[in-house]
């Protein structure tokens, strides 16, 4: 039930919008957040039924395909609509300001699409919580947002996840889109790893106990950026428990100490943090600080495996104190050998000593270095794995990443660069990037995964993976055949999916 207009001035009501926001009004002043906000949200209390008629309906008129982050931004504002609208719904502050970061983004976006009286409202809004007040003294509109951000801190502390999920994980057709909507996108990470670690009892590999453990890793899915249509703590969880799948499907049995399966979980935790949406070239072609920090070389890999080490000298944050000397440099070793495996210029020469490993039949199980190699290709998998999942969690990801690199293309266009290949969505090759992804990059990675298991795991099996893959491929055969508008298509198109 969505509350209406004159509804939301208050009658005293359980539930209605004003108590609502008099609930959220106290929780700011109690926290002591920021003060700006508690007046801000007061205001807003005046806007909200407008608010949401406004967004819902601007929301209604955006077309599925054909614009940039269309789908994920959709998704996004009708979670938040929702919250603005279902009291019973309301978390935290975090996720008002979220709200107002979205109206911001779509105001942007989709301007030529509004009518002026809705961008009065989001003005209105985004005004009345603050936004106004952090554009004074000459700040621009970017200085204001990054205020907005500063102050929303949303809670990244672990749920509770239903008892079963931890087995239904291993299945490689498990939909991480699950666990957001049982948790929240804002609380995936933490839960997700909570429960894993604390489930296969990787807690006490690390000798660490739940509320160091927990600390760490809010603060790690809180490093990840809510803004990255992609690399966001969603992908981060989602190749969390694909490991996890992988894991169990294969090596499990060999593995000599849970040791290395926690270095692998601890690695795909952080294996993306705080990613700045934009790839190592853009980065390096830019002089971008991040580039000139690691001369050039797996840049974001070294930045990410870096933080997390970084996070753990935070007041209790060590999840790795717990362990001796020899385990700890271990440990460390693992992690960051497997993070930096997830650059992509390391990809061919992973998967050829892979494949002479495997086909040589030169594997030993018994070999730390092989066990190594193992390990980096699970992580490596699982981090290209959406086109080898059925088609509606593919088509997601998809989206996602496409619209991730759309917007990198816009960026590239305003600073006058060239457009990264498949980035620029003026001239998009949606289906040749994503059959050479899947071809060049995906296949003969899971082929030889694949072998792997079929020829060293004996009972285990992840052929479903590549069958997926096949199926996948075959939807953009039929899209190239069957569809007229298949060459301008910047999103995977619904009627094929
Ligand atoms: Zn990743």
């Amino acid at each position: 039930m969505l509350p209406s207009a004159e509804k939301s001035e208050g009658d005293g009501e359980e539930g209605s919008v004003s108590n609502w926001f008099n609930g959220i009004v106290d929780k700011v002043q109690d926290l002591e957040i920021h003060d700006k906000i508690g007046n801000g949200m007061d205001n807003m209390k005046r806007t909200v039924g407008s608010f949401h008629n406004s967004m819902r309906d601007a929301v209604a008129d955006l077309p599925d395909v054909s614009m940039p982050s269309v789908p994920v931004v959709k998704s996004a504002a009708e979670r938040q609509i929702n919250l603005a609208c279902d009291p019973s719904s309301a978390g935290d502050m975090g996720d008002s300001a979220r709200a107002v970061l979205l109206l911001e983004k779509i105001k942007e976006k989709f301007k030529d699409r509004l009518e002026a009286d809705e961008l009065a409202e989001i003005d209105l809004v985004w005004e009345s919580l603050g936004g106004k007040a952090g554009a004074e003294d000459g700040q621009e509109a970017d200085g204001a947002r990054k205020s907005i951000t500063s102050w929303y801190m949303p809670p990244c502390g672990p749920r509770d996840l239903p008892e079963g999920w931890l087995e239904e994980m291993d299945r490689l057709d498990f939909d991480l889109r699950k666990v957001v909507s049982h948790v929240g996108e804002q609380s995936v990470l933490s839960s997700v790893c909570l429960y894993i670690f604390r489930g296969l009892g990787y807690l006490e590999v690390l000798g660490a106990d739940e509320e160091v453990f927990t600390s760490w890793v809010e603060k790690v899915a809180r490093g990840y950026a809510p803004d990255n249509p992609y690399h966001n703590q969603v992908h981060a969880a989602d190749v969390v428990v694909t490991c996890k799948g992988f894991l169990m499907n294969s090596i499990i049995d060999d593995l000599e100490s849970k040791l290395e399966g926690t270095a692998l979980l601890l690695a795909a935790t952080v294996h993306d943090y705080a990613h700045p949406g934009r790839t190592n070239n853009y980065l390096i072609a830019t002089k971008h600080e991040l580039a000139i920090r690691y001369n050039d070389t797996a840049v974001l890999e070294s930045f990410h495996v870096s933080s997390a080490f970084t996070i753990m000298q935070e007041p209790n944050c060590d999840v790795l104190k717990g362990l001796g000397v020899a385990e700890y440099t271990t440990m460390r070793k693992r992690m960051i050998e497997l993070v930096l495996a997830t650059d992509l210029t390391q990809h061919f020469s992973t998967v050829g000593s892979f494949k002479a490993a495997v086909e040589g039949g030169a594997m030993d199980m018994k070999k730390i270095e092989d066990r190594s190699a193992v390990l980096k290709v699970i992580l490596k998998t699982a981090d290209v794995s959406n086109p080898t999942k059925p088609r509606q969690i593919y088509k997601y990801w998809t989206n996602a990443i496409m619209g991730e690199f759309y917007a990198q293309g816009d960026e590239e266009r305003e600073r006058g660069m060239k457009c990264s290949p498949f980035m620029d969505k003026l001239e998009p090759s949606l289906i040749k990037c994503q059959m050479g992804f899947m071809d060049f990059i995906v296949a003969p990675l899971f082929q030889q995964f694949t072998n792997f298991v079929e020829s060293k795991c004996p009972g285990k099996s992840i052929r479903e993976a590549m069958e997926n893959l096949t199926a996948n491929k075959a939807i953009w055969q039929k899209v190239q055949a069957e569809y007229e508008g298949a060459s301008a298509l910047q999103f995977c198109p619904d009627s094929f999916f």
